[in-house]
């Protein structure tokens, strides 16, 4: 007799109206099905945007030109509106941050002081109160790692494509102008939060013609003077982008002031897209001094204020700062023909208010860069040198060519994360 054979029946009767735990090797099994049953829609869902492989072509980063300055603010007309375009309410069943109820969030500012009080909830437009023609609806775009995200005002629709993972410049690219073919006014949201855009891209990016510069107190002017100094035009606009009315330092330390004749939706989003605007952070909504003129005589730019201003900063290419006026209520600056362009911020011990550039152009209307998709042909030929040479760095390195003679940047000539 086979004692082998015995035990075994022996065990498989045993089993019978009795619990027999599961093998631990069975249970690896069970989890790690249950785990992927999981996984796989989250990953597919994620990765999907990415196999539409938006490939750009990219203009130069060169400077403003032109014999002639542009200043926005000479054809600006009626009154300063004080705006917050950023702002958070309850939403999605309490999964994104947003603590009070829109209402609530639109009365809070109202009653702070501001004329423009908007919502703007992730990935939903906030249509106000029935008969509340004020409102001017407002979403923020993004759902991804980085906290790549744009504030779309005026915005019509929820564009819904994005790149949770990474972003290669490219990517970044085809969700702007989609976001600008949907309709709205697209603005960079925050763009040094989370390195979202590094300065290297907003050397290349356009299809945006507003940028978050200051956000709840910070001001991240780099990111402005990068895209400027390569030539990008965007007006500035700032924000509180408050989650929780309730928490100290969310509420009026950023805002944007409008000239406008009225502060309907129409007459607000033409004066952004004009460039009517300037920004302040300050405390509770107020401002230390007053905005009394912003002109341009000839090549002369000409800042006045009320009493109480510490110093004008004349600031130009790359950010640096050509001139600085202190203890006056007037400045003035001689706009030199080697100046691409020139801003001004406005500096008094509570407040810092950061006025639009005024920049060089031909004369003409103000042409902004494009970057153009690559053709299908141009895609296909640059996907087919990839797919060769990508193996072929693949074995020069598992072979373990030195360090020093690896070939670099000449795999895939996509438009990723190197700028090209
Ligand atoms: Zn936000």
């Amino acid at each position: 007799m086979n004692p082998n054979r015995r035990a075994g029946d022996g065990a498989r009767r045993e089993s019978h109206g009795s619990f027999r735990p599961p093998s631990m090797a069975r249970l690896v099994w069970w989890l790690g099905l249950g785990a992927l049953a999981f996984l796989a829609p989250v990953v597919l869902g994620g990765c999907w945007p990415y196999t539409l492989f938006p490939d750009y072509r990219f203009q130069t980063p060169t400077p403003f030109e032109g014999s002639r300055l542009f200043d926005p603010y000479s054809g600006a007309t009626g009154r300063w509106w004080k705006a917050n375009f950023h702002a958070h309410a309850y939403a999605w069943r309490g999964m994104t941050n947003g603590h009070q109820s829109a209402r609530e969030v639109r009365r809070f500012y109202r009653h702070l002081g501001y004329d423009i009080a908007c919502v703007s909830n992730y990935q939903s437009i906030d249509t106000g109160d029935p008969g509340d023609s004020d409102v001017i609806p407002v979403y923020e775009h993004g759902y991804n790692l980085h906290k790549i995200h744009e504030l779309v005002i005026g915005a019509k629709r929820v564009t819904w494509l994005d790149f949770p993972l990474d972003q290669s410049l490219s990517d970044r690219q085809y969700v702007l102008d989609r976001l600008d073919q949907d309709g709205g006014i697209v603005a960079l949201a925050h763009p040094w939060l989370r390195n979202g855009y590094p300065t290297r891209t907003l050397r290349y990016l356009t299809g945006y013609s507003l940028m978050e510069v200051a956000r709840r107190g910070v001001v991240g002017a780099d990111r402005w003077d990068a895209a400027l100094s390569a030539g990008h035009l965007s007006w500035i606009i700032a924000d509180d982008d408050e989650h929780d009315l309730a928490r100290p330092g969310d509420t009026g330390v950023s805002w944007t002031m409008i000239q406008a004749p009225t502060k309907h939706r129409s007459d607000v989003i033409a004066a952004l897209r004009a460039g009517h605007t300037y920004g302040v952070v300050g405390h509770h909504g107020v401002s230390d001094v007053g905005l009394r003129e912003v002109t341009l005589r000839h090549d002369t730019l000409v800042v006045r204020t009320d009493p109480g201003a510490t110093s004008f900063r004349f600031i130009g290419q790359n950010g640096e700062l050509r001139r600085e006026v202190r203890d006056s209520m007037e400045a003035r600056y001689v706009v030199r023909s080697t100046d691409p362009y020139v801003r001004v911020e406005i500096v008094t011990p509570h407040t810092r208010m950061l006025l639009n550039p005024i920049i060089r152009y031909d004369g003409s209307a103000l042409v902004r860069r494009t970057a153009k998709p690559m053709e299908p042909q141009e895609r296909e030929d640059r996907a087919l040198l990839a797919a060769g040479v990508i193996p072929v760095l693949g074995l020069l390195g598992f072979l373990g060519i030195p360090k020093g003679r690896r070939l670099e940047g000449r795999g895939t000539d996509r438009a990723d994360d190197r700028c090209p």
